[in-house]
C-alpha cells in the first residue's frame, strides 16, 4: 500500500533484519516468512438498487503456534491479500511483544463502506463471516474491528456466526458493543495503551507533557482518543488530520471540539479554529510527538529527514518504511513500534475474550489496570533489549516477538 515498498515487503524486511541479529534457526525463519493460512471469499451482496454485485474478501491467519489466530477485519478500497499477510504478521509479533496467549491474523475487503448504506454494510458483513466461518471460532481465530469496522458491525457478526452454530457465545468476535458483552474500555483501549508507551518514553527523555506537543494523521478510533488521552495528560494537540486533509493550530486543538465538528461534517479539514494543512506537511510540523494514525506507509525515506518529531507512537499498524526507519534512528527519534505502541487494543480485546469465556465481566477501573501493567511490561523488555544490544526499538520488539514465537514453534514440532 506504500507508494515505494508494499506492506508485505516492508514487513518481511523487518523479520529479516530481527532473524539476522538474532541468529535465528533458517529452519524456522523459512515457516515464518508466509502466513500458514489464506482464505480468499467472494461475497454478493444484493445492492438497494437490486443488483448484486461481488466483493472479494480475505481472512489470512500468520501463524499460531502460541494460540488462536486474532485480528481485526478491514474495509477499504485498497485492501488486497499481500497487505491482510503483512497486517496478519504484524498482529503475530504484536500479540507475542504484548504476552497475550494468540497468534495473528487480518481479515479485510475490498469496498469503500463510506459509499455504502447500512443495510449493504450489514449484508457484506454478514456474507463475509459466513464465507470465513469454517475457520473462526474462539479456539481457532478471533475477528474484531480495524479501519472502517466498528462495534455494530462487529454485533452483526456475532449474531451471524452465533446463528450459524446454533450458539449463543461471545467469545468468537471481540470489540463488540457492550451489549452483547463487549468489554469496558475496548473503544478506547488502543490509544489507552498508546498513551502510557508515551508516557514512559517522555520520562525517559525528559520531555514535561505540559510544555510538550502533539501532531496526529487521521482521526478516527485510534487518533481522536490518543489526541483526547495525551491532552488529558497534559500535550498541547497542534495539528490532526484524516482522509481529507488536515487541521493546525500551534496554539492548541481542542480534541472534543474537533471531534465534535467531525461528527457534523465527516471530516476535520475547515475546522473553523484552525488553518488548513495537508497530510503531507502535517507529518512534518516542529512537535514532541507524532502519532500517525491512519495506514501505512506514510513515513518513508523521502520524507524521514524532515520530520521533527522527538518521539514518533505509532497507532497505525506499519506506518514507517525500513529505510524512514534507519533514518530516524540515525537521527536519534525515540520510535515506539506498532506491534509495541498499539497493542492496547488487542491486549484488551484480549480481556474481552476472557470475559466472555467465563461469562464474568470487569468494571473498566480493573481493565485500565491490567492493561497498564502487561503495556508497562512489554515497554520494558523491548527497551531493556534495544538498550543491552545497542539496536533501535523496532527490531528490539521483533527480536523479542519472534523469539516468543520460534520457541512455541520448537516446542511443537513439525506434525504431520
Ligand atoms: P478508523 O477507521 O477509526 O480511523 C481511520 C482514520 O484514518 C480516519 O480518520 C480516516 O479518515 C483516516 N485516514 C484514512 N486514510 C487516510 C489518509 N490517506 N491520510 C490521512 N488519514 C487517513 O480506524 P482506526 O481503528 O482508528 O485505525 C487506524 C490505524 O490504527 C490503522 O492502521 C489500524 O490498523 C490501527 N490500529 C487500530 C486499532 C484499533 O483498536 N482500532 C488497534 C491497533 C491498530
Amino acid at each position: 500500500m506504500t507508494n515505494q515498498m508494499d506492506a508485505l515487503e516492508v514487513a518481511q524486511l523487518q523479520l529479516e533484519k530481527a532473524a539476522s541479529k538474532m541468529n535465528l534457526d533458517p529452519n524456522i525463519l523459512t515457516q515464518l516468512k508466509e502466513p500458514e493460512r489464506v482464505l480468499i471469499v467472494s461475497i454478493p451482496v444484493k445492492m438497494d438498487n437490486g443488483v448484486v454485485k461481488v466483493f472479494t474478501g480475505f481472512r489470512s491467519q500468520y501463524n499460531t503456534a502460541r494460540g488462536p489466530a486474532k485480528g481485526g477485519v478491514r474495509y477499504h478500497p485498497d485492501v488486497s491479500l499481500d497487505e491482510m499477510k503483512a497486517l496478519s504478521a504484524w498482529m503475530t509479533w504484536k500479540c507475542a511483544v504484548a504476552g497475550i496467549p494468540y497468534g495473528g491474523a487480518k481479515g479485510g475487503v475490498i469496498c469503500n463502506p463510506k459509499e455504502m448504506s447500512e443495510g449493504e454494510l450489514e449484508r457484506l458483513s454478514r456474507r463475509y463471516i459466513y464465507e470465513i466461518s469454517s475457520i473462526i471460532g474462539p479456539k481457532k481465530d478471533i475477528p474484531a474491528p480495524d479501519v472502517y469496522t466498528t462495534p455494530k458491525i462487529m454485533g452483526w457478526y456475532i449474531d451471524t456466526y452465533n446463528k450459524l452454530t446454533g450458539e449463543a457465545s461471545f467469545s468468537t468476535i471481540t470489540g463488540k458493543p457492550l451489549e452483547l458483552w463487549g468489554s469496558e474500555g475496548r473503544k478506547e483501549a488502543t490509544a489507552r495503551g498508546l498513551s502510557y508507551t508515551v508516557e514512559l518514553a517522555a520520562k525517559k527523555l525528559n520531555i514535561n507533557p505540559l510544555e510538550a506537543t502533539v501532531v496526529i494523521q487521521g482521526y478516527g478510533n485510534a487518533g481522536s482518543i490518543s489526541a483526547k488521552l495525551l491532552n488529558e495528560q497534559g500535550y498541547k494537540i497542534i495539528g490532526v488530520s484524516d482522509s481529507k486533509g488536515g487541521a493546525y493550530n500551534p496554539q492548541g486543538i481542542d480534541p472534543s471540539e474537533i471531534l465534535d465538528y467531525k461528527t457534523k461534517t465527516s471530516t476535520v479539514k475547515g475546522f473553523p479554529k484552525a488553518e488548513f494543512i495537508s497530510n503531507k506537511d502535517l507529518l512534518e510540523i516542529e512537535c514532541d510527538v507524532l502519532v500517525p494514525a491512519a495506514l501505512e506507509g506514510v513515513i518513508t525515506e523521502k520524507n524521514a529527514n524532515n520530520i521533527k518529531a522527538k518521539i514518533i507512537a505509532e497507532a497505525a499498524n506499519g506506518p514507517t518504511t525500513p529505510g524512514a526507519d534507519e533514518i530516524l534512528y540515525q537521527r536519534g527519534v525515540f520510535m515506539i513500534p506498532d506491534i509495541l505502541a498499539n497493542a492496547g487494543g488487542v491486549t484488551v480485546s484480549y480481556f474481552e475474550w476472557i470475559q466472555g469465556l467465563y461469562g464474568y465481566f470487569w468494571d473498566e477501573e480493573r481493565v485500565n489496570r491490567r492493561l497498564k501493567k502487561l503495556m508497562v511490561r512489554a515497554f520494558n523488555e523491548v527497551l531493556k533489549l534495544a538498550q543491552r544490544e545497542k539496536i533501535d526499538n523496532r527490531t528490539a520488539a521483533y527480536i523479542y516477538a519472534v523469539s516468543q514465537v520460534a520457541e512455541a514453534m520448537k516446542a511443537r514440532g513439525i506434525w504431520p
